[in-house]
């Protein structure tokens, strides 16, 4: 069984953030490290392989300034190999755009039973390139799994909603996108980091995928603004009397979450 995991290299979320203010994108210019939301779709597929008894995990990225370090993390966890998709051109890419990259990435890899992305990126997401992918590339797509099982030339997903989950089997080849807590992600060991150095990464520019107009040029969004997040309000503290419990559920019903 082969599954491909698409990874996203982000800034490191524990650092601050910066934006570019001629285009509102976020600054991407130094190091990026693995999403941790792609950390759960690259251990689910590496369970989902050693389930099936055989197979491989690759990897499919789309970053600036030829950056492998967040996909060195997820070859140490265990993958065998990527392409990354790294090309000045292709700066100011829309979500479609970068849905475009990604899929034509994964049929340069010759497809996969399973193609697994994360719901949604932790940095500027808009949570809809998987579902992009997958009416690229023709194929069905479950979204939300939180549990994942093959069965033959099938998959079995708990697919999370709003009252609890609902039970969805698909035929393979699909398009997962998890949900974070799908499963715990391994820390890479020490083989696995040193192993991860030498796993092929096969670095590639639009052109080589034939996609164009790429960037700006072929960008159908746009942003239009950015506003700074209201800063959180002081909470209300309630000094206990000995009654003090009486106005915290007051105030939770008042609130309609009791
Ligand atoms: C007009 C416009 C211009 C933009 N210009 C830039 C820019 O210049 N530079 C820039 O960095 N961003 C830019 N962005 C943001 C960029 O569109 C998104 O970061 C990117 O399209 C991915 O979408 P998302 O994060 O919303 O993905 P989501 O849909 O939230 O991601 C879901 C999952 O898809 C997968 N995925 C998403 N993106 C990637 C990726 N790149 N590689 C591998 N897997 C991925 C991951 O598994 C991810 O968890 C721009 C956006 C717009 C609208």
């Amino acid at each position: 069984m082969n599954v491909i995991v698409c990874v996203k290299q982000i800034p490191d979320p524990a650092l601050p953030g910066a934006l570019d203010p001629a285009t509102n994108t976020l600054k991407r210019d130094g190091k990026l490290i693995l999403d941790e939301s792609d950390s759960y779709g690259v251990e689910m597929a590496l369970q989902l392989v050693d389930a099936a008894g055989g197979g491989e995990v690759s990897l499919v990225s789309m970053a600036p300034n030829g950056e492998v370090s967040g996909m060195r993390t997820a070859l140490a966890m265990g993958a065998a190999r990527g392409v990354l998709v790294s090309d000045p051109a292709l700066q100011g890419s829309d979500a479609l755009t970068t849905a475009k990259v990604l899929a034509a990435a994964v049929r340069r890899l010759g497809g996969a039973d399973l193609v697994i992305a994360a719901t949604e990126s932790s940095d500027g997401y808009t949570g809809t390139v998987p579902e992009q992918m997958a009416e690229l590339l023709g194929l069905p797509s479950v979204t939300f799994a939180k549990k994942v099982a093959v069965e033959g030339t099938s998959v079995k997903v708990q697919r999370q909603t709003e009252e609890g989950y609902d039970e969805v089997t698909c035929t393979l080849p699909a398009l997962l996108s998890v949900t974070a807590g799908v499963v715990e992600p391994r820390y890479p060991s020490f083989k696995g980091i040193m192993a991860a150095k030498s796993k092929p990464i096969d670095e590639v520019k639009a052109a080589d995928l034939g996609i164009s107009p790429v960037g700006w040029a072929g960008a159908g969004q746009q942003i239009a603004s950015v506003t700074q997040a209201e800063a959180r309000a002081a909470g209300e503290i309630i000094e206990d009397d000995g009654e003090g419990f009486t106005k915290i559920v007051a105030y939770l019903e008042n609130l309609k979450v009791i």
